[in-house]
């Protein structure tokens, strides 16, 4: 008898896990079963003035082997293209400053640089100098990266550059995300070394990758990545507008309930945000309490586009960031048409503006248009806009960022421990556990298929 897998959620971790099961067992029957009409779950690009515009995810890290391995194999790397330019600006008391050379992370490894770029008083940068000379004062594990950065720097690196940096990336408080979890590569060097700065250093030292880009991205946008996965997969059972509404187990096998139907299987991959795999576990309450406490933030990006004639700032870079000090709605724009060479001769400048993050929901309160109106009137002043707007676009990415608090680590191995004890044969994928990024998520993907694999041999 041929053994059947159902994967719930067909995001880029769901689908990395399906092509991994067929892969590694073409004999057995795995089915996808998706809520919504389309797959991808956060890649989703659509047209914005005549050009394909990511609304979530428009890259990938490379310094982890896992998407550009999988874009290999699916023989994209033909598509693939680099940010244009590595500067980019933070605002500071009003006024945009260009970020110093020699940031890892927003940690400032050169004083010049940093002093020069005014983007902390001199002070601040004399008070992140002295990491070099203070004591070894790791506190052990479960540091949050807020932490790690104003004992060894001070606040002001902490609020005006790491925050607005590593916090854009999970849309977090730095003061509340494990700081080995969130920012490995600091924590690493932190743990390793007295001084994180030459901690640092001594990493990029024996960097081999230093001279590849840091990140890329698809002409056609990061749907190129999704669209061509699922082309890959031979004769899949994938179900779109099927919401899974509960699993349960049974003596021999796993029960995966939909809201039209139910399927028995030999095992299952969640691969649900964590809020929601929450919901389907009702018969598992131990691992559902503990999924339904990883906290998320939501996040809205406002895509605009001007006549690039009318922007008066030089957009000489890949975007700029907001800390939270300066009180806008604004976190972070993308200036997507300097950032990515292939958008740069539509005449347009076309901006990709955030808002929202961990302990800002305010632009959860706005309609669209509020919405909108709000952020150009900031984006209008940072950027010197004289012009119309010429088109916009809102995409709303409810609870859509996992916050790994300290001690995330511990709680996922704990839910994955409930679940070999009650749900033998369920397993998880996806930013909610071992990584938000993409590059994370294909590797999740692919490890439960793994995980899984190896279960049906125990059956
Ligand atoms: C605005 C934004 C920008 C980002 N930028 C980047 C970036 O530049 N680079 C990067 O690496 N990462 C980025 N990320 C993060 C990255 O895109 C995501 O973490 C990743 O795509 C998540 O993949 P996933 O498969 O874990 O989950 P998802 O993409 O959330 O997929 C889960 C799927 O499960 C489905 N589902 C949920 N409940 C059920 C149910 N009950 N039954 C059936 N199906 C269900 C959902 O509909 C969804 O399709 C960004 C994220 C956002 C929101």
């Amino acid at each position: 008898m041929s053994k059947r897998v159902v994967v719930v959620g067909g995001g880029i971790a769901g689908l990395a896990a399906f092509r991994q099961l067929q892969l590694q067992q073409p004999d057995i029957e795995v089915v996808l079963l998706e809520a919504s009409p389309h797959l991808g779950g956060k890649i989703k690009t659509t047209n914005f003035l005549g050009q394909p515009i990511d609304e979530g995810a428009d890259a990938f890290i490379t310094r982890v082997p896992w998407a550009t391995e999988l874009c290999e194999q699916l023989g994209l790397n033909s598509f693939l293209v680099s940010p244009a330019t590595s500067n980019a600006y933070v605002l500071v008391d009003g006024i945009l400053r260009k970020l110093p050379k020699g940031l890892v992370l927003g940690v400032p490894t050169k004083l010049l640089p940093l002093l020069r770029s005014r983007v902390v008083s001199p002070f601040a940068a004399i008070r992140a100098g002295l990491d070099r000379f203070l004591p070894d004062d790791w506190p052990g594990d479960d540091e949050s990266v807020g932490s790690l950065i104003r004992r060894r720097m001070g606040d002001q690196i902490a609020e005006r550059l790491v925050d607005p940096l590593v916090g854009s990336i999970n849309a977090g408080d730095t003061d509340h995300l494990d700081a080995a979890l969130a920012a490995p590569q600091l924590e690493t060097a932190s743990r390793r070394h007295r001084s994180l700065v030459t901690g640092l250093k001594e990493q990029s030292k024996n960097s081999t990758d230093s001279l590849s880009p840091v990140f890329l991205g698809f002409e056609l946008g990061m749907r190129q990545l999704v669209d061509t996965l699922v082309s890959s997969l031979r004769e899949a059972d994938i179900r779109t507008n099927t919401l899974v509404t509960d699993i349960t187990k049974n003596p021999d096998n796993l029960v995966v309930r939909t809201q039209q139907t139910s399927i028995e299987c030999d095992a299952a991959i969640l691969a649900t945000p964590a809020h929601q795999a929450a919901l389907l576990l009702a018969s598992c309450p131990a691992a559902a309490d503990r999924l339904s406490s990883i906290e998320h933030a939501s996040v809205a990006m406002v895509t605009m586009g001007f006549r690039q004639a009318d922007v008066g700032h030089p957009l000489d870079g890949s975007g700029m960031l907001i800390p939270r000090r300066e009180g806008l709605l604004t976190t972070a724009v993308s200036w997507g048409s300097s950032k990515w060479p292939h958008w740069a001769n539509t005449g347009h400048a076309i901006l990709r503006v955030s808002a929202g993050r961990a302990g800002d929901t305010r632009a959860l309160a706005l309609e669209d248009d509020e919405l909108v109106e709000a952020l150009l009137t900031e984006v209008t002043n940072i950027l010197d806009i004289d012009g119309d707007l010429l088109e916009w676009r809102v995409s709303r990415w409810i609870d859509a960022f996992p916050q790994y608090a300290p001690g995330h680590d511990r709680l996922v191995a704990a839910i994955e421990r409930d679940l070999r004890s009650e749900m033998g044969g369920l397993f998880l994928a996806g930013a909610g556990y071992k990584g938000i990024g993409i590059p994370a998520c294909i590797n999740q993907g692919n490890q439960s298929a793994e995980a899984t694999l190896d279960y049906l041999k125990t059956l």
